[in-house]
């Protein structure tokens, strides 16, 4: 998995946060609706040369950051090709996906992919969003 590098600056930490709009920027989940903490997320991990900066970093929550690890793809589940996850630092959000209720809908390549293997859509996690949802807080 995506080490939380503690070597992470505060002031590199709240520009990453900052950025993301205190947002989970894989499944949106808000940083103030969590009773966990949000992690350093590495785009591309450190095992495959990524740097800990300001543009290899993503806002991730622990789910979210488990379960993408240190994989950079996978094969789309549509095509069998062989796919990168959503790149926060290079692609938009709402461009590869979009929200149906608490379902997030892939709409790319990347996104199937993406939605494969951080199971965005696992019944728990749809549960916390649909709660969120009726909370306001989400998205
Ligand atoms: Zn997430």
């Amino acid at each position: 998995m995506t080490r939380v590098a503690l070597r992470v600056s505060s002031a590199l930490r709240q520009a990453v946060i900052q950025r993301a709009r205190g947002r989970c920027e894989y499944c949106l989940y808000p940083v103030e609706a969590a009773l966990f903490a949000f992690e350093m997320e590495h785009v591309v991990a450190e095992k495959h040369g990524g740097a800990t900066s300001f543009d290899n970093l993503a806002l991730a929550c622990p789910y979210c950051n488990r379960f993408k690890g240190t994989d950079l793809g996978s094969l789309d589940p549509q095509t069998g090709q062989l796919t990168p996850f959503f790149n926060p630092r290079t692609q938009d959000w709402a461009d590869h996906f979009r929200l149906e209720g608490a379902q997030l809908v892939p709409l790319t390549a990347e996104a199937r992919v993406t939605v494969a293997i951080l199971q965005l859509n696992q019944s728990n996690r749809l549960a916390e969003r649909e709660r969120l949802i009726q909370a306001g807080q989400y998205p």
